[in-house]
């Protein structure tokens, strides 16, 4: 399989949006306690790992944790929000320590929405600075876009510009918001889409590139709301592939694995056809509406020979159908022996213990500097949320500096 696990490097950031699911916290890592994630990742047998923040590339060492990944075998990525990599030599510096994909996140190619979403001038005209320096240099870039309430309306405007200005472009992934931490859960009101706003303009985009050659995944929208590219869901192949995904998180939850997949449904969908490989409505934070869906009655099994006979994806070790029905059903039955109730979050929307893997490394540490550094992000963010009318996140109790690092589920 090709799981790949995320390690969030850093939780601060140069952009202040307004939905950031993983505001600052006073975690910090090194370079040694990277290496610890990146290890437990290798050991684990995964096949890649994505470097993400907050904003990655603030942190001074993030190059050679990417040439220490690289270097043990993991295919690297990081997700960004492309400022430094506007800077040639930090782009050749990444390509050099072994990055092979940038994902590049641009919300909008419209520079006033673009702004407004960032809570920062002059991000747009980085990005697309950023891009092209990848591309000099050879690594690939992938476009990542929230989906939110002030892009909504034009995810097809962003992938013509893209189109005509950027072809070396080629794929794209675009994630529904998540209402359910940080910003984005204070925020809903303000940045949560109905499903409605963007089924047309997502669905024109979609068509856009797939009629262009380029590849896309979509991620947290239900398959009523993906027509004829329900192959192209994150959550739809992960369900299929049986894949899991582990997220070092550089705060309290710490590290997390997820193999379960599915989320909210409404009553309609028990008789939907793409049921059982649907994740349903991601919506941890009650900002979506379940009524907002609607069962469909299509061909399940086009949709996922479409994923297991996929070209440009070898990961997959089942390749006909009678060997998928007889591996999907294997694992049905083991979901269903662990019991109907999946665990709740608890109150803090902090995962349940049984996501905590057995064994698993402590992440990032409180220090002193980490301290620090919170404290003065959290005025000089009081500062920004007050000038762009937006809230700042909740703040958790955080455990003091004499007593890290935190390691839960044990
Ligand atoms: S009706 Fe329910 S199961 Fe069917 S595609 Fe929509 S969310 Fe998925």
């Amino acid at each position: 399989m090709a799981n790949i696990g995320y390690i969030q490097v850093v939780r601060h950031c140069n952009h202040f949006c307004g939905f950031c699911s993983n505001p600052t916290t006073p975690y910090v890592h090194t370079f040694e306690t990277m290496k610890v994630l990146v290890d437990d990742l290798v050991d684990r047998d995964y096949f890649g790992v994505i470097l993400t923040g907050g904003e990655p590339s603030l942190h001074p060492e993030l190059p050679r944790i990417a040439r220490y990944a690289s270097d043990r075998g993991l295919h690297v990525r990081m997700i960004t929000n492309g400022w430094r990599l506007a800077d040639p030599e930090f782009a050749q510096e990444m390509a050099e320590a072994g990055l092979k994909i940038a994902h590049v996140s641009v919300y909008s190619v419209r520079p006033d929405v673009e702004e407004r979403l960032r809570g920062t001038a002059g991000t747009l005209e980085k990005a697309f600075a950023a891009v092209d320096n990848a591309n000099r240099y050879g690594i690939e870039v992938n476009i990542n876009c929230v989906i939110n309430r002030l892009n909504a309306d034009h995810l097809d405007e962003n992938i013509r510009h893209w189109l005509a200005h950027h072809p070396h472009i080629r794929h794209f992934v675009w994630n529904n918001l998540d209402p359910s931490m940080g910003r984005a859960e204070v925020n809903q009101e303000q940045y949560t889409p109905r499903l409605a706003d963007f089924e047309l303009s997502l669905h024109r985009a979609l068509k856009l590139l797939h009629q262009s050659g380029r590849t896309f995944r979509v991620e947290k929208v239900p398959l009523c709301y993906m027509a004829e590219f329900a192959w192209a869901s994150t959550e739809t192949r992960k369900i299929v592939k049986g894949e899991e995904r582990i997220v070092h998180f550089l705060d309290a939850k710490q590290t997390v694995r997820q193999t379960d997949w599915e989320h909210i449904y409404a009553d309609g969908c028990s008789v939907c056809t793409l049921r059982p490989i649907c994740g349903g409505l991601f919506d941890r934070g009650n900002a979506y509406d379940p009524g907002e869906l609607y069962p469909v009655f299509v061909d399940r099994d086009a949709v996922v020979e479409k994923i297991i006979h996929d070209p440009r994806d070898p990961s997959y070790q089942f390749r006909s159908m009678d060997a998928w029905r007889k591996d999907f059903d294997r694992r049905l039955a083991e979901a269903r022996a662990q019991g109907p109730q999946r665990p709740a979050h608890d109150n803090n929307d902090h995962p349940p213990a049984s996501m905590s893997p057995p064994g698993a490394p402590a992440v990032g540490q409180i220090t002193e500097q980490g301290l620090r550094l919170f404290e003065s992000k959290r005025q000089s963010e009081g500062r920004k949320a007050a000038q762009h009318g937006i809230a700042l996140e909740r703040v958790e109790p955080q455990p003091s500096a004499d007593n890290q690092p935190v390691k839960t589920g044990q």
